[in-house]
């Protein structure tokens, strides 16, 4: 069988070269992390970038089957920020020298919605001119929408597959028109039109989910040429229809290690892109963050929703980080990264290189 080494040798990764590393014994990648860290150094270089998290909403009109703010939970206390609390919000990530933010919410289509979005970004515009770059996390939406948010401010926009392969996805979501595939495909090309930087991902350790389905994913990636990443475990939620499959998955210890090999691997395929290190990696192990970032990641998302509804944005079971203060996390972060020559990009937005480059 071939080493390890060897397949990093090579310049292009095929499919059976990424199942095989997927598969291989823990004991066995060490190349391959090191091969990650020196194209991250090389090519992005070691500086993480902060993105501060707003959950704007739980409110959500669809209904995944592995997602605990999912409509059918009726089980889930639901809230909607205010747009000045958003800015509010976007006020203290430019104070602490953010240089950039997130809005993710449920997804929803209604005027009000999608015109309160609008409202929130020119706000944000209004008062951090060029001081912060901001990213969307809010679903799939009509492509007028997406070029309403991007220029009311928006910058990039955040829209996982969940899964590349169809029908996998098909078994992660109900048997509806809202729930397809194709219409996912089909927002991602409309967010890279209106001229956003598009991110997508996929959840890693799903029930079904084989190693060519993740080594897919990786090709789906590299195909779509994509700006950002972000990929994490999946952790079940009891208030799901997935959880009746929650006996059959890996160890969470497990779906942390395979998730650090993907990013790894695609550190190796697309040195210029950023990929996130993910809360839900930090759900798993408490230094789950620092370690995908030690894997190749460069973007961290400190959370900064206000406290009194951080508690109902639960889309999976044990959410880290519920009680503590951002700046705390982010210090303890900080510290922890220095360890192994990491730093802190205060105050830049931390655009994708990637996207520059093409747009250039
Ligand atoms: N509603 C938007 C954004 C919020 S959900 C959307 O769906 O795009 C953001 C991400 O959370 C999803 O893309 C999904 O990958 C992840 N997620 C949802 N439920 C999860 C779970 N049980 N475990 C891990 N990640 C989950
Ligand atoms: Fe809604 Fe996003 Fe959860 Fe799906 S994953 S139910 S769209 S919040």
């Amino acid at each position: 069988m071939e080493s390890i080494e060897a397949i990093l040798e090579k310049d292009v990764l095929e499919r059976e070269d990424l199942i095989r590393v997927l598969e291989a014994d823990g004991a066995d990648c060490g190349p391959l992390f090191r091969r990650a860290a020196e194209v991250k150094a090389a090519r992005v270089g070691n500086r993480v970038y902060l993105r501060g998290l707003i959950e704007y909403s739980n409110l959500c009109s669809k209904n995944c089957l592995y997602c605990g703010i999912r409509s059918g939970n009726a089980a889930a206390a639901r809230y909607e920020m205010t747009p000045e609390e958003t800015i509010e919000v976007a006020r203290h990530a430019l104070e602490r020298r953010y240089g950039s933010i997130v809005i993710q919410a449920g997804e929803r289509d209604d005027a009000l919605f999608v015109s309160k979005i609008e409202r929130t970004l020119r706000g944000i515009r209004a008062l951090a001119g060029d001081g912060l770059h901001v990213t969307l996390s809010l679903g799939e939406q009509t492509p007028d929408t997406y070029r309403r948010w991007f220029e009311a401010g928006a910058h990039r926009y955040l829209l996982r597959i969940e899964a590349s392969n169809p029908d996998l996805f098909r078994k992660l979501h109900p048997d509806d028109a809202r729930h397809r595939h194709a219409l996912r495909l089909a927002a991602l090309g409309a967010l890279r039109a209106a001229g956003y930087q598009v991110g997508t991902g996929v959840m890693i350790g799903l029930p079904f989910q084989t190693a060519a389905d993740l080594a897919d994913d990786l090709l789906f990636f590299r195909d779509l040429d994509v700006d950002m990443i972000g990929m994490g475990p999946y952790l079940e939620h009891p208030d799901t229809p997935l959880y009746a499959r929650a006996r059959a998955l890996l160890p969470p210890r497990e779906r942390l290690e395979l998730t650090l090999r993907m990013v790894a691997l695609l550190r190796v395929m697309m040195g210029d892109i950023n990929i996130a290190a993910t809360t839900a990696m930090q759900a798993i192990d408490p230094e789950g963050r620092e370690r995908a970032i030690r894997a190749g990641a460069n973007v961290v998302m400190p959370n900064l929703t206000p406290a009194r509804y951080r508690h109902d944005y639960l889309l999976y079971e044990n959410k880290p980080c519920l009680d503590e203060a951002p700046e705390e996390i982010v210090e303890l972060f900080e510290a922890r990264i220095r360890e192994f020559g990491g730093t802190i990009a205060y105050g830049e937005w931390g655009d994708s290189r990637r996207f520059l480059e093409r747009t250039s």
